[in-house]
C-alpha cells in the first residue's frame, strides 16, 4: 500500500512538475543583429519553441515581436544593426511579452523561424527584415494587421460603480507610470522611470493604507504595460475618487529639478508643459500600441459641461498637492502646471499628474531613488489626500 502511495505520489510530483513547466514563461537569454546586403537579421537565443506574433507600425517605423510571457536574460546593452537603429522589451500584457524595434528607415519582415538547437546553440528565433520603400511598408503595415488575429482586452468595459467602496472608504487609485517595453526616461543614475515611479507609487500606497482611512487601488504594482487610456478607465471601473499619476521627468538641463504637479488643459501653461505631453503621451507608440482603434470618445467629453466639476476638483486637489509637497520635497519653480495629458482625461475621476522630480539632474534622481525621498513624497501625498477630502466633507461631498 504505502509503495503505491509512493508511487502515486511520485506520478502527481511529476505531474504537477510537467504543468509547472508548460506554465512556465520562455527564456530570452541572448540576441543580437547582423547585416547581409539588404537584410538585417535578428536573432533570439530562446528556451524553446515559441510561435511570435509580429507586426509593422509606422510613423515612427517600427517591427513589433510579441511572444509568450518571457524571462529577459539577454543583455539590454546590444546595439542595432542594420535597419534596426534600437530596441526595448517588457511585458505587454499579462501573457505577452513584447519585443519593439525601431528602424531607421522601412523594413519588412522577408521572414521568421525557429532554427533547432544545433553547433553549440540552442533554440533560436530568426527573423529578417528587409529595407524597403515607404509605400511598400505601408502596405504590409495593413496586411500585417490583417495576418495577425486582434488582440482582445481582457478589460472589462467602463462601469462607474458607486463612489465609495464596500467598507466607505475614499477610493484613491495610484497609476505608476510606463512599465513593460516603455521604460519612460532613463536617468543620469541609470535607473528607468518607470523603476523609480512604481517604487514611489509603493511608497504612497503604503503610507495611505497606513493610515486605515482610504482604499487603495494600483493599475499596476508590477512591470507592466498599460495604455494611456487603460489606466484611467481602470480609476473609473474602481469608481476612484480621486487619481494620482505618478511620473518622473527629464530635461537637457542638467542643473533643473523639483517636483511638479500637473492639471488637464487642452492648452499648456508653458513650453515645457507642450513639451512634458508631447513626451508622455508617445507611451503608447513607446510600446508599440496601435493606436489607430483609438476612438475619439474623449476628445468630446473634454468639452462636456459635466467635465467641469471634475477639472474644479482636480485643480484643488492638485494646488492642495504643491502646497504639502513644498513642505518636504524639493520642487520646481510654479510647481502646479497645465498640460494635455492623455492620461488625465478620465471625465469623472479628479485627476493629477505628479512629476516627481528631473531624473537629469543627478541630486534629485538620487533622491527619487533613496527611500527616504519616496517616503517623504508620500507623506506629502498623503497629508494633501486627508486635506483634500477634509475639505469635501466641509463641502458636503
Ligand atoms: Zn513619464
Amino acid at each position: 500500500m504505502r509503495r503505491i502511495m509512493r508511487l502515486f505520489l511520485c506520478l502527481s510530483l511529476m505531474l504537477a512538475g510537467t504543468s509547472a513547466l508548460l506554465a512556465k514563461d520562455i527564456d530570452i537569454s541572448g540576441i543580437r543583429f547582423g547585416q547581409n546586403g539588404e537584410v538585417t537579421r535578428f536573432v533570439l537565443d530562446v528556451s524553446e519553441k515559441a510561435e511570435p506574433s509580429i507586426f509593422l507600425l509606422a510613423d515612427p517605423y517600427r517591427v513589433v515581436i510579441d511572444l509568450p510571457e518571457a524571462d529577459w536574460r539577454a543583455s539590454d546593452k546590444v546595439k542595432g544593426e542594420g535597419a534596426v537603429d534600437g530596441f526595448r522589451h517588457g511585458l505587454f500584457a499579462p501573457g505577452i511579452y513584447r519585443i519593439v524595434l525601431d528602424l531607421k528607415a522601412p523594413a519588412i519582415v522577408k521572414k521568421s523561424f525557429h532554427l533547432a538547437p544545433r553547433g553549440g546553440y540552442g533554440h533560436r528565433l530568426v527573423i529578417d527584415l528587409e529595407t524597403t520603400s515607404r509605400t511598400q511598408f505601408l502596405t504590409a503595415v495593413k496586411d500585417s494587421k490583417k495576418a495577425r488575429p486582434v488582440m482582445v482586452s481582457k478589460a472589462t468595459p467602463d462601469v462607474v460603480s458607486p463612489r465609495r467602496s464596500v467598507t466607505g472608504k475614499r477610493i484613491i487609485v495610484i497609476d505608476a507610470g510606463h512599465g513593460g517595453p516603455d521604460p519612460g526616461n532613463l536617468g543620469v543614475i541609470g535607473v528607468h522611470e518607470k523603476v523609480i515611479v512604481l517604487a514611489i507609487a509603493r511608497a504612497v500606497r503604503d503610507e495611505l493604507n497606513a493610515t486605515g482611512r482610504y482604499d487603495v487601488r494600483m493599475t499596476r504594482d508590477r512591470d507592466i504595460f498599460w495604455p494611456v487610456r487603460e489606466r484611467f478607465r481602470i480609476a473609473r471601473r474602481h469608481g476612484a475618487d480621486l487619481f494620482i499619476s505618478i511620473h518622473a521627468d527629464s530635461i537637457s538641463k542638467p542643473n533643473v529639478s523639483g517636483a511638479s504637479v500637473y492639471n488637464l488643459s487642452e492648452t499648456a501653461s508653458d513650453k515645457e508643459a507642450a513639451r512634458l505631453a508631447a513626451r508622455e503621451n508617445k507611451s503608447d507608440v513607446i510600446a508599440g500600441v496601435n493606436l489607430e482603434q483609438a476612438d475619439d470618445e474623449v476628445s468630446s467629453i473634454l468639452i462636456d459641461l459635466a467635465q467641469r466639476e471634475t477639472m474644479n476638483f482636480s485643480a484643488q486637489f492638485a494646488a492642495i498637492l504643491v502646497s504639502e509637497l513644498e513642505r518636504d520635497v524639493p520642487m520646481l519653480r510654479r510647481g502646479h502646471r497645465f498640460a494635455n495629458l492623455g492620461v488625465l482625461k478620465a471625465p469623472d475621476v479628479p485627476s493629477v499628474l505628479l512629476e516627481a522630480g528631473y531624473l537629469t539632474n543627478k541630486q534629485n534622481a538620487r533622491f527619487l531613488n533613496s527611500r527616504d525621498g519616496q517616503r517623504r513624497i508620500a507623506k506629502a501625498v498623503r497629508r494633501a489626500i486627508d486635506r483634500y477630502f477634509e475639505q469635501m466633507v466641509a463641502l458636503g461631498r
